[in-house]
């Protein structure tokens, strides 16, 4: 029997790419290809437990028992909406004794099935208008604890078989934590395990401009969304602290650099405040800005939340802004709200407990705004 001390220290199936895998087999003395055998089961089948992956060897099965682990995530937490949008509280860790927490959520039928997954513990990024900015960024999810959201959210909902859509739009900016996300995207992709196509995932980011060139080198691209939310330098700056460093000019410059294939489209996010940046003015600047990209708009009405400074427009002024878009021959769309009633909709995702100072936050913002790549650390 081996100690949960000793276990913390062993590798970690989670957090292995099918070639990883493969080297350790190969390390064991086993053959490469029950890395594949090893995926499926793990992630196609969703068993964890080594004894049960019955068309291994029991020699081969009783090396991964004391030699391998697979961590996943545990769910402390869920809460369903009345309009079926369930959210998860999952835990991860522990780190030194901590354990983190972060969320995780369903989004049944819009049309197709979503789970909105999480890619930090908080966030550095400090926008106006959001909880999760207010806890400060935590740490980053290592590749493992992101995927291992999908592998729970599709084994507690009975959904493996099911196809379904990812988007990164839970706590943290995923560029911020560039390696871990783009590993999690290879390893959600590997056709022995989830098999789910870049092409099913949506990064979405709040421009951090390095990782969005870094992006271009990348074999596998995910669909894109810009959270932009506004129209002129000094007002983005002061909703986006990130603007100061990576201003609207060179985020659509960026954007302009992507290889959006022809079908492909960039989705800008916008959350409409009252008064701030909902105004006709506000639209005709979007108009003009995006001009030239292969673009979609998607409208985000302010969520509210005790400790966000702002209010959601009427539905007149978002109707008002949405028209205005699509006159100019802008795809535009309004995002419906979901499990507002479990605080499960965008910018409302927090674990209580987990709040670092302003001062921090802050701090951690501007310094990784000046690293390069986004501060991948
Ligand atoms: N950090 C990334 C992804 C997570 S946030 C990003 O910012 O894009 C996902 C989306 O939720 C972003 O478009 C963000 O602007 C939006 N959002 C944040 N707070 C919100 C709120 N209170 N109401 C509505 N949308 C919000
Ligand atoms: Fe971070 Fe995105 Fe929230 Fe901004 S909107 S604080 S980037 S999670």
């Amino acid at each position: 029997m081996i100690n949960t001390a000793a276990r913390a220290a062993l590798p970690d199936l989670a957090e292995m790419e099918l070639a990883d895998l493969e080297q350790f087999l190969a390390g064991l003395g086993e053959g490469r290809f029950h890395a594949r055998q090893i995926y499926r089961w793990a992630y196609k089948r969703g068993v964890t437990d080594f004894h049960l992956m019955s068309d291994l060897s029991k020699t081969l099965r009783a090396s991964l028992d004391t030699g391998l682990v697979l961590s996943t995530p545990r769910i402390v937490g869920r809460d369903r909406s009345s309009d079926g949008t369930e959210k998860f509280v999952l835990e991860v860790g522990p780190d030194g004794g901590t354990a983190r927490r972060i969320e995780s959520v369903f989004i049944p039928e819009t049309p197709a099935m979503t789970f909105c997954v999480s890619t930090q513990v908080g966030c550095a990024m400090g926008c106006a208008f959001c909880l999760t900015g207010k806890m400060g960024l935590v740490r980053n999810l290592t590749a493992g604890e992101i995927v291992g959201q999908v592998r729970v959210l599709a084994e507690t909902l009975a959904l493996r078989d099911t196809r379904f859509n990812i988007v990164l739009m839970g706590m943290g900016e995923p560029l911020h934590n560039y390696d871990e996300t783009m590993k999690a995207l290879r390893i959600l992709a590997n056709a022995s395990g989830l098999a789910i196509s870049p092409r099913r995932v949506t990064l979405s980011t709040v421009g951090v401009v390095p990782g969005l060139d870094r992006l271009t080198t990348e074999p596998m691209m995910p669909n894109l969304a810009i959270s932009l939310h506004a129209t002129t330098e000094e007002q983005r700056s002061r909703l986006v602290p990130l603007n100061r460093k990576y201003r609207i000019e060179d985020v659509l410059a960026a954007c302009r650099r992507l290889p959006v294939k022809r079908r492909d489209r960039i989705t800008f996010e916008y959350v409409l405040l009252d008064g701030v940046n909902d105004a006709p003015d506000d639209a005709r600047r979007l108009v003009r800005l995006l001009q030239g990209i292969r673009a979609k708009v998607n409208l985000i009405p302010l969520n509210e939340a005790a400790g966000i400074p702002f209010g959601r427009p009427a539905d007149h002024r978002v109707d008002a802004f949405a028209q205005i878009l699509a006159d100019h021959r802008v795809t535009v769309s309004v995002r419906k709200s979901r499990g507002r009633d479990i605080r499960a909709a965008c910018g409302q995702l927090i674990v209580e407990g987990q709040q670092r100072s302003p001062g921090q936050r802050l701090a951690s913002a501007m310094s990784s705004a000046l690293s390069p790549a986004g501060a991948d650390a």
